[in-house]
């Protein structure tokens, strides 16, 4: 992408309205606007990161044998009332009329729906073990929206369902997804915690949420430091491998991780004391199992080995995808602005021309262009006949990883300069060198199309 053919409407001030600073630089690296309360447009660049996200959730899911599909966010109330959640829900739920006096509503969650397409078309413990899910726009009338993304009205959720025939397989449903959520948010450049929790609406023995901790973060959580030197890393999973997915389990949630609202403070206190700690964390996912909760009052049965009907043992599972950017850029920023983890960042590049119109700076900007370009790499090439000043600036805010800067003196003598946002350590190489760099940095951090 050019910058002078973009459309990327920096701020320079920072606005009043935002008290925290993933909202505050969202707002100035013009990724998002507010539409009204707690409901925002997606602007190019916040509509990237937010696509980035949605494209490792899904490799994540569907390495783990879950099935995406797509479900619609207008539902009818008919449905909520088979299961009595619709009186249950109260004023989160956006309920709307449509011109037939039919009562609708805006989607919070889809537990219903998914229990309906399932025993509509489900009738075999054959078809079994199966999870769908999907990634889509979810209404809740929070009483506050605030901090941007992070507590919106109108937000971008991925939401799993799995269908299976026994506790047994249900559980190791959960631990299928808990080891996929791990992976997904390690991708991201996230350490995303599971702590053990409450069941809250949704219901259910059986609860994690995934925290970033951060001290923006909305929840109290308790837990042991050595929690927080586990890391998923690069190893070979079997999601068909109920012993592997339990011990990973056992790995990330036997040492104490809570929020508040499951915390025991005797529990808390066998910790070794300078393990103890109390913070705040970003809640970006949350997996549960409930049984048969939705199954048994909506009729979701399947035939058993047996020839009975059998309700099927069912949970959910959602990952946050847009609060995820809040989190995301809560965990990695300075003073300048925003600092992308490479799985994410918007542009895996820029390039910086020192000396827009000089021939031979545009002729080399161009072709780093067009090499990151055939390499598959999105550079974003600041072409703009602006001072450098204001292009090293707006490149910082927007927080791409790696930048080049490219201007005749270096290139008198063969070099660009390479620039690390996170450390901004620079090296000057010539050109291909610098490409050949980036590369290799990002070989591990594509993300396929489905
Ligand atoms: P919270 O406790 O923050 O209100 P929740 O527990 O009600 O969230 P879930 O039903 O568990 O939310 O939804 C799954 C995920 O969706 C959450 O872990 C969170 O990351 C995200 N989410 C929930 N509510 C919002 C919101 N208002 N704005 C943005 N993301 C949200
Ligand atoms: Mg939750």
């Amino acid at each position: 992408m050019r910058l002078s053919r973009y459309f990327l409407p920096v701020l320079k001030e920072n606005p009043s309205e935002a008290q925290i600073v993933s909202h505050r630089l969202m707002l100035r690296a013009g990724m998002i606007k507010q539409q009204s309360a707690g409901i925002y447009s997606w602007l190019p660049l916040g509509f990237r990161v937010l696509r980035k996200l949605e494209n490792i959730v899904h490799e994540e899911q569907i390495r783990a044998g879950h099935i995406p599909m797509l479900m619609p966010t207008l539902q009818s109330a008919d449905l909520w009332r088979e299961s009595g959640r619709y009186d249950d829900y109260g004023e989160e739920m956006l309920r709307i009329t449509d011109r037939h006096n039919r009562d609708m509503l805006f989607g919070p969650t889809n537990e219903e729906m998914i229990t309906d397409i399932f025993r509509s078309h489900v009738g075999s413990y054959k078809d079994l073990p199966m999870t769908l899910y999907h990634i889509q726009w979810k209404f809740r009338d929070e009483i506050r929206p605030r901090f941007g993304v992070m507590r919106g009205r109108e937000f971008l959720m991925k939401d799993g369902y799995n269908f299976d025939l026994t506790k047994e397989d249900a559980l190791h449903a959960y631990n299928r997804h808990l080891v996929s959520y791990l992976r997904t948010y390690e991708r991201m450049g996230l350490q995303a915690i599971p702590m053990r929790a409450d069941g809250g609406p949704i219901g259910g023995d059986y609860t994690h949420e995934f925290l970033v901790l951060a001290e923006t973060g909305e929840s109290e959580v308790f837990y042991d430091s050595a929690v927080t030197d586990l890391t998923f890393g690069d190893r070979d999973i079997d999601y068909d491998d109920v012993a592997q997915c339990q011990s990973i389990l056992e790995e990330f949630t036997t040492k104490y991780a809570r929020t508040d609202e499951t915390h025991d403070a005797a529990l808390f206190a066998e910790i070794p004391q300078d393990r103890q700690r109390t913070a705040r964390g970003i809640e970006v996912g949350q997996i549960f199992y409930f049984g048969t909760k939705y199954s048994e009052p909506m009729g979701a049965t399947v035939q058993g080995p047996d020839g009975k009907p059998t309700p099927v043992h069912m949970g959910s599972h959602g990952i946050g995808v847009s609060r995820l950017i809040g989190a995301i850029i809560e965990a990695s920023h300075d003073d300048n602005g925003i600092i992308w983890p490479e799985g994410v960042t918007p542009f895996h590049v820029g390039i910086v021309n020192l000396k827009q119109g000089d021939t031979e700076a545009d002729a080399a900007c161009e072709a780093l262009y067009n090499s990151f370009t055939a390499l598959g790499l999105d550079p974003l090439y600041d072409d703009r006949k602006e001072r450098a000043g204001g292009k090293f600036a707006t490149m910082d805010l927007i927080g791409l990883p790696w930048r080049i800067t490219v201007g005749p003196r270096g290139l008198k003598n063969g070099v660009v300069e390479l620039t690390c946002r996170r450390t901004g350590t620079s090296q000057e190489l010539p050109p291909e060198q610098a490409i050949e760099k980036v590369a290799q940095i990002y070989a591990p951090h594509r993300v396929h199309g489905l």
